[in-house]
């Protein structure tokens, strides 16, 4: 059997196991599991899983998180849910199928199932408190990091769960993607997307999660009576906060980057990263990091096949506050 092969097979084991345990614990949309809690009064988490289809890399540590619940292994007082996001682009082993779900969430335009299903999960997010949403990225990572919408609450969230050292905030007020996590800046959540790694399953991936999971529950027990991050953020270190500086226009199919950016490498002004469509080098602005390279499928030309992605890569900057 190919490595190909054998990563689909366990994909499809993880599946089956999903849909087994919904005889039991069904949620209220598909592919969702949910544990009611004896204590309504610790938060409700939510745990978001694979809403891009090929970012498996969160699934061993659910899986066996789920299965600890299962057998009393684990306990959180308050109640739990779980979600696959995108099922037929996890067998298929792709992003998405015909729409990026991550771009979906509360759109009452679009007909296509993939919209559908944000509109979906969208029911689980309005249902909790606190929204953990797991990704991988496309390209290699330097570190994890998270991705939030720039409120107070997120950033101290995100900082007392202490799983990653850097935070990109979008600003939600000029964010126009309707991603999971701005669904649920709408509703007052608190929520938090984790970039684990590249995508794939790999053992880094897999302890972050599961650090992950552990950590999010610990962290509800303690802050459940006053939830006090204020008080909490007091005693912890501060992450670096970076905000999107500026965006590259993948502006034709010759734009193209320099070899080797990863998801926050750090660049320097001044800096030669690629060319844009007319051959013009592309120079970074600003003293910062990279976010989202997009290295394309290419034809012996050189010219990026397929539908060009919005931007080639953008580039983020620390702040201070
Ligand atoms: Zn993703």
């Amino acid at each position: 059997m190919s490595k190909n092969q054998k990563i689909n097979q366990c994909i499809e084991q993880y599946i089956e196991q999903f849909q087994r345990w919904g005889h039991q614990h069904a949620g209220p949309v598909p592919w969702s599991l949910r544990f009611s809690g004896s204590d309504l009064t610790y938060p409700h988490i939510y745990f978001s899983a694979c809403v891009h289809g090929n970012e498996i890399g969160s699934l061993p540590a659910i899986m066996n998180f789920i299965e600890k619940l299962i057998d009393n292994k684990n306990h959180y007082p308050g109640t739990l849910t779980f979600s696959l996001g995108n099922v037929e682009a996890m067998k298929a082993n792709v992003r998405f199928l015909q729409v990026d779900m991550n771009r979906h969430f509360g759109d009452k335009q679009s007909k296509e199932p993939e919209s559908l299903r944000a509109n979906d999960l969208c029911q689980l997010i309005d249902d909790c408190d606190i929204f953990i949403d797991l990704h991988q990225t496309i390209e290699p990572t330097s570190e994890p990091f998270y991705v939030i919408s720039d409120t107070l609450n997120n950033r101290m969230w995100s900082q007392a769960l202490a799983v990653a050292n850097k935070a990109i905030l979008r600003n939600p007020k000029v964010d126009t993607y309707l991603t999971a996590t701005t669904y649920a800046y709408k509703k007052q959540k608190i929520a938090s997307t984790i970039e684990l790694s590249q995508k794939g399953f790999n053992d880094f991936a897999t302890q972050l999660c599961e650090n992950i999971l552990n950590k999010t529950l610990e962290l509800a027990i303690i802050l459940k009576d006053n939830f006090n991050l204020e008080k909490f953020c007091k005693n912890t270190n501060t992450l670096s906060w970076l905000i999107m500086a500026h965006y590259e226009k993948f502006d034709g199919p010759f734009c193209q980057l320099n070899p080797g950016w990863k998801n926050l490498s750090p660049i320097k002004k001044g800096e030669i990263y690629g060319k844009n469509q007319e051959g013009k080098p592309l120079v970074s602005p600003i003293d910062g990091f990279t976010l989202f390279p997009k290295y394309v499928d290419r034809d012996s030309a050189g010219a990026a096949i397929g539908p060009l992605p919005k931007d080639i890569m953008t580039l983020t900057q620390v702040i201070s506050h």
